[in-house]
């Protein structure tokens, strides 16, 4: 799930007392590049007694295009967990500065200092940029803004930015993290091309497939489940909840989970 340290709708504390309510026993923090969320989500969590997994959702490339892999850290965060934070989050505010100037190109002129008050002074991302360019009236919705400007392969979408996918992967393993590749089927991948990228995330080391994101086709998960057994793969199961309302179900409220998937929690046991 997300929080307001990177592009999710609500605090740490909001995400939490949400759960709860929902009547959620674990939820795993997971904001895009960075660990800024999870010190407010650990007390928040203790309060509710929710079991908290700590970790990040970590982009990187492959053959071009923006991979999530959802890293974790079952066990909390090492010193070389911080590390891959670090490095991530200059990462990001390095892209936000090359996506202005790529912005610029189209005469679309705004500053760091909009986009990341879009961001609640954090590193801004994409959805950031797609809340300013509403506000300039230059698209009418985020759907638009990606669609003209932000997506995959449109001018917004910044190349040869992120780590490699097997970079990506040694650097989060060396770090203690369990890697599960995010949403397989939300990638703009024919299904041949989608194998070929959860079979090099399986040769770079990956070890979790993410057989359901959000709201998902039964027959699509039961294709991601064998392969991911074809590839010794572990499942795992994300909800990717950014915010309350139509586009994303409500916590604890998604696609029923698969019984070959256990808890991270049991599994390292
Ligand atoms: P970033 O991590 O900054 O590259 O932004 C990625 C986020 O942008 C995703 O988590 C989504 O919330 C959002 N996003 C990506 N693609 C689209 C799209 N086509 N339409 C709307 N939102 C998108
Ligand atoms: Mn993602």
């Amino acid at each position: 799930m997300h929080s307001t340290a990177s592009d999710g709708a609500l605090t740490p504390t909001e995400l939490l007392t949400l759960a709860a309510e929902k009547g959620l026993k674990e939820l795993a923090l997971t904001d895009h590049d960075t660990f800024a969320g999870l010190q407010e989500a650990r007390t928040a969590a203790r309060d509710f007694q929710i079991q908290l997994l700590e970790g990040m959702e970590f982009s990187c490339a492959w053959k071009g295009m923006t991979v999530h892999l959802v890293a974790l850290w079952p066990q909390g965060l090492s010193e070389a967990a911080w590390e891959v934070a670090r490095i991530q989050e200059e990462a990001r505010w390095s892209r936000a500065e090359k996506i202005l100037i790529k912005l610029a190109k189209a005469d679309i002129h705004l500053t760091l200092d909009e986009v990341v008050a879009q961001a609640g002074g954090r590193v801004p991302g994409r959805p950031h940029f797609a809340a300013c360019l509403i506000a300039g009236g230059h698209v009418k919705d985020q759907g638009q803004a990606f669609r003209k400007l932000l997506g995959a392969g449109k001018l917004g979408d910044v190349k040869n930015h992120w780590l490699e996918l097997s970079d990506a992967l040694s650097l989060l393993l060396s770090a203690g993290a369990f890697c599960s590749l995010a949403h397989p089927l939300r990638y703009k991948l024919t299904r041949s091309k989608r194998v070929r990228l959860i079979e090099a995330f399986a040769a770079a080391g990956g070890q979790g497939l993410e057989a359901v994101s959000g709201r998902q086709d039964v027959a699509q998960t039961a294709s991601l489940m064998k392969l991911a057994a074809t590839l010794n793969l572990q499942l795992s199961w994300g909800s990717d909840f950014h915010a309350p309302g139509p586009a994303c179900p409500a916590p604890g409220a998604y696609a029923t989970l698969p019984s070959a998937c256990q808890p991270l929690s049991q599994l390292l046991a």
